[in-house]
């Protein structure tokens, strides 16, 4: 299938940035197979289907490199007594409740609503961290049918963790990524892992083994509050990026996620690694555990992204957050204004070429078809040279109108077209109290 997407202004990214008024860009099968003039392009193509992008911005589809599908019923639920008090409260009073009380309905429910959020914001591209551990084996299928129904691209892991049975999920997370093996561009599959706080040296070690024979990278949680640093500080005698260094962990398919509460050696470490980082500024303020050193570690050349942890799906607003948040903790307003993008944009793009091997993130010819196009009229002249400007001040608050992935329109005119959103909300509204009430008796 062959589509014109015409009229609207053009954004390529990659690595030199081009704005361009008024280019069409031409869609065949999966891939972008012409960017050009609109009369050329016609004539070209003249059998193709037409989309109008008028009052429209284009741009690569979004990437997010950590999410956490299963946490959607977790919105509006009430937890009896005191609110915790601190990370691992968090963890012990929420999310380590949570997980256990889902059922299979449950996450295929908790799947389909954050992906049908990722194509609203023209997020098309996501790395997933799994857990369920009452309904463990099988649950990556699951969530696999739910990324292929919605049409995006998602690398998806099952969080091994000693904390419910010793190395509870190994099995899952190696029977997908032997099921999954290179992929095939819309599915890959990563090693899960917890966190170093609840995982002992034998479970790290399969995990690293499994990982290495399959040629993928394990995505795991690092020093996202002070309490994983000690932990390993206690029992290991040394930080938490030294001690998953020294049992395999690091490299440049790994993903070390947050990386909070890390000194300037394990800096080094990731950086000699080549080790990626996944940064979640959101997340990070609303468990209040602290600033990530973001410059320090990209001036060091840590390849950092931008994820959400399950904050929501909208790459926009999080990227604003990552701008303003750095901004603030440096007591600089020089700060942020190219790094909080160069995350989302390049850098997102980078990793999920480590992951599915796809060049994302760039409008050019035979670059995956993956777009999002936005309502947006600029207010003020609009170039190469400004694009940050309206990006970290106009794009963030405007709609998505269309959504592309894999060259196949998943939204248009902000109809969700692939989905029936209305249903699988009111299933979701159903079986979530009966969730929630599960979980109190944990
Ligand atoms: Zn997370």
């Amino acid at each position: 299938m062959t589509t014109r997407f015409e009229n609207g202004i053009v954004v390529t990214l990659g690595e030199k940035n081009r704005v361009l008024w008024n280019a069409t860009i031409v869609t065949d099968g999966e891939s972008i197979a012409a960017l050009g003039d609109p009369a050329a392009m016609k004539q070209r193509y003249p059998s193709a289907d037409a989309v109008d992008c008028s009052g429209k911005i284009i741009l690569p589809g979004f990437i997010c490199t950590h999410h956490h599908f299963y946490s959607t019923m977790a919105r509006g639920m009430g937890i009896p007594g005191q609110p915790a008090s601190n990370f691992v409260e968090i963890l012990e009073r929420l999310w380590w409740k949570l997980d256990r009380a889902l059922d299979e309905e449950d996450i295929l429910l908790s799947a389909q609503l954050p992906l049908i959020d990722c194509i609203r914001n023209g997020t098309t591209t996501v790395i997933d961290h799994h857990a369920s551990p009452a309904m463990r084996d099988g649950s990556l299928d699951l969530i696999e049918n739910a990324v292929r129904q919605a049409g995006i691209r998602a690398s998806l892991c099952y969080e091994v963790s000693d904390r419910n049975i010793k190395r509870g999920g190994i099995a899952e997370n190696k029977r997908f990524i032997k099921k999954v093996g290179k992929g095939d561009g819309q599915i890959a599959a990563m090693m899960g892992m917890h966190a170093s706080f609840t995982l002992s040296d034998a479970t790290i070690e399969e995990c690293v083994d499994i990982a290495r024979e399959a040629g993928v990278g394990c995505h795991i949680h690092v020093a996202e509050d002070a309490a994983d640093r000690e932990d390993s500080l206690t029992k290991y005698k040394m930080p938490t990026v030294n001690r998953l260094h020294k049992l395999g962990v690091t490299g440049e398919k790994a993903i070390f996620v947050h990386c909070v509460h890390i000194d300037e050696d394990e800096m080094d470490i990731l950086a000699e690694t080549g080790t990626i980082v996944v940064h979640n500024p959101e997340s990070n303020m609303n468990n209040a555990v602290g600033v990530t050193p973001l410059l320090k570690l990209l001036k060091n050349g840590v390849l950092v992204g931008l994820g959400t942890d399950g904050m929501g799906s909208d790459m926009l607003v999080q990227m604003r957050c990552a701008y303003l948040l750095h901004r603030l903790a440096n007591h600089n307003p020089r700060v942020a204004f190219t790094e909080a993008p160069q995350l989302l944009l390049q850098n997102n793009a980078a990793i999920a070429k480590r992951q599915f091997g796809l060049k994302l993130g760039e409008i050019t010819e035979g670059h995956p078809a993956d777009l999002a196009i936005i309502d947006y009229q600029p207010p003020t002249p609009l170039s190469e040279a400004n694009f940050l400007g309206h990006l970290i001040f106009g794009l963030v608050d405007a709609t998505v109108d269309t959504t592309v992935c894999k060259g196949k329109i998943l939204m248009k005119g902000k109809q969700v077209l692939v989905m029936d959103e209305e249903r699988i909300a009111a299933r979701s509204r159903e079986l979530a109290p009966q969730m929630w009430k599960r979980l109190q008796e944990l």
